[in-house]
């Protein structure tokens, strides 16, 4: 027998034992639809109990290959449903510690745009499957605080923090995002230009590596990692736990809305509002009112219908008119106070005569706003409806020339959907630098724009001449010198594009994600690594 004659027989043994094993397992456990032979994953080289809560049936892989945006798909080759944190270092350390790494990614609820959470050929962990909950605290040092699983829903938060008197202090739009979600984005909304965005309001966090190893990091305490994860697009690590600031909460809000013509007076009032150091505004938002706004609008609700005629009957005559959104929290104590407040706090505004429509409501209902919205889009059956999204944020000094170009000569004038279009400043010193958190570029400005283009489309066809259309902005913004930055990105294509996005922070970016994930395992949909 010959030297080639042995290495033939021992690989025909092996590969005869290989198949024996899948089969075993095949029937055993729950993957067993899967097809080993087409699949990139080591099956094999998994512990059973790893194994057995990985799902390849029809309604795992479809849920999987799907977001909100419903204009992207990538099927995986499992789900993963965890029981617990350490099912998912697990995972993770066997992709880790196999000659063939497998990708995977966190799934929080998956209503990113763009495909973030999706991975092809690889694995899903569906964070929802574990339950870790919300517990209220109190230290000497952090004050009020609630730990809470990255899984976690942020009406949960709300929900369980309320029922002690207490809030997170900044919120999304929308509350049925998962933590993990959100911190791995940054979380903002009107609130953010006072207290920062969500990822301003955490002290501490579990994190599982790309190594599958468990840390816990603080902005003390293997303070790289945690900042690094916060705003780092899944890249460094699994959100597991994360330590969110409360403050004490109010029972109700005054909730106002003024409507300008003049893009200019609009954006001046904005900033003066979010400048008032002392009982100022609790939330300053802004949106375009377009003529024409059709009933499939999430903000289409804050009005009665005679005050939407009224308001339209001005979008009509100008083509699109300006809403100033600005919400003042109380309770029952400050009642007799706050509408002196907010008369004090509006002396000066210049929105147009008659144009201003107040509503007082519970701060929950409020903080839950968007969801009465969703509820009824859902019932007309335009909720599960392709999102060609665009968010951005603008430097202050190009906000104008964006308004001309972009919200008019664009948005206005090819009037593909009803939006909303939202457009409102933040102040920049409430983003800690040390984040991997990305906003827009200008240390002479103090205050930045965030700007959302929140189409829905009747369908595939149409969402994709939105998405050209969105391409198209950022095209024009390139050529005239608008220096935007995409938030929850998601156009990107390139290497070259990802560094300019990070711009002096590429290279930390790029060490942490050595240091933390050298495998390049985590979050693929991002789309900024290649998986080795
Ligand atoms: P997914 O889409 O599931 O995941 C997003 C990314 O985060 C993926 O890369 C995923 O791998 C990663 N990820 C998920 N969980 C974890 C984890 N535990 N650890 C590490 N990485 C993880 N954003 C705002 O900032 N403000 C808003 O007002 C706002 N409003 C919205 C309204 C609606 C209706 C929708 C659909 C989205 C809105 N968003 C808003 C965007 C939203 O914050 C992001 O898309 C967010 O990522 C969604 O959270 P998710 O739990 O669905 O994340």
């Amino acid at each position: 027998m010959t030297k080639a004659h042995v290495i033939r027989a021992y690989i025909l043994a092996l590969y005869i034992i290989n198949n024996l094993v899948s089969i075993i397992l095949t029937k055993f456990t729950p993957w067993k639809d899967i097809k080993t032979s087409t699949s990139l994953i080591p099956f094999e080289t998994l512990s059973l109990d790893i194994a057995s809560k990985l799902y390849t049936d029809t309604n795992s892989i479809k849920t999987a290959s799907s977001d909100f945006g419903k204009l992207f798909q990538e099927t995986p080759s499992g789900v993963f449903y965890p029981s617990s944190v350490s099912d998912i270092a697990r995972l993770i350390k066997s992709s880790y510690a196999s000659n063939y790494p497998f990708k995977i990614t966190a799934r929080g609820h998956g209503h990113s745009v763009g495909g973030q959470a999706m991975v092809k050929d690889g694995v899903v962990v569906e964070m929802s499957s574990l339950s870790s909950g919300v517990s209220v605290c109190w230290s000497e040092s952090l004050g009020y605080y609630c730990d809470v699983g990255g899984e976690v829903l942020w009406i949960d938060v709300l929900r369980t923090a309320m029922e002690h008197g207490l809030a997170p202090v900044s919120w999304t739009d929308y509350l049925y995002l998962s933590v993990g979600g959100t911190l791995s984005n940054a979380g903002i909304s009107g609130q953010s230009f006072l207290h920062g965005p969500q990822i301003s309001n955490v002290h501490e966090m579990d994190v599982i590596t790309g190594k599958g190893d468990f840390m816990t990091c603080s902005k003390t305490v293997n303070s790289e990692l945690f900042y690094g994860v916060l705003g780092g697009l899944g890249q460094f690590g699994i959100i597991t736990r994360a330590r969110i600031v409360l403050h004490k909460a109010p029972t109700r809000v005054k909730w106002i809305r003024m409507i300008y013509k003049d893009f200019d007076a609009f954006t001046k009032d904005q900033e003066h509002l979010i400048s008032i150091d002392n009982n100022g505004p609790n939330y300053v938002e802004g949106s375009l009112i377009m003529k024409k706004s059709s009933a499939n609008n999430w903000r289409s609700s804050f009005f009665s219908v005679l005050d939407e005629s009224k308001v339209n009957s001005l979008a009509s005559k100008y083509g699109v008119v300006y809403s100033l959104e600005v919400v003042k929290y109380y309770n029952d104590i400050s009642i007799t106070t706050v509408n002196e407040e907010l008369d004090e706090m509006f002396k000066g505004l210049s929105f147009e005569t008659g144009f201003i429509f107040k509503k007082d409501v519970s701060f929950v209902d409020f903080l839950n706003r968007v969801r009465i919205e969703e509820l009824k889009l859902q019932s007309k059956g335009l909720w599960d409806v392709p999102h060609p999204w665009l968010n951005l944020f603008v430097p202050k000094s190009c906000i104008q020339d964006f308004n001309q170009r972009v919200f008019i000569g664009i948005i206005q004038k090819e009037n593909k959907s009803s939006g909303p279009f939202l457009v409102y400043p933040m102040n920049r010193k409430k983003w800690d630098a040390r984040m991997s958190a990305i906003i827009s570029e200008g240390d002479d400005d103090d205050v930045f724009y965030t700007v959302g283009l929140l189409h829905s489309a009747r369908n595939v066809e149409d969402g994709k001449i939105i998405d050209d259309q969105n391409k198209r902005i950022l095209e024009l913004c390139d050529e005239i010198g608008i220096e935007v930055k995409q938030y929850l990105p998601q156009y990107y294509k390139t290497k070259e594009e990802w560094m300019k996005h990070f711009g002096a922070k590429w290279s930390l970016f790029e060490e942490r994600k050595a240091k933390y994930d050298p495998k390049m395992i985590l979050s693929p949909g991002q789309r900024i690594f290649k998986f080795i």
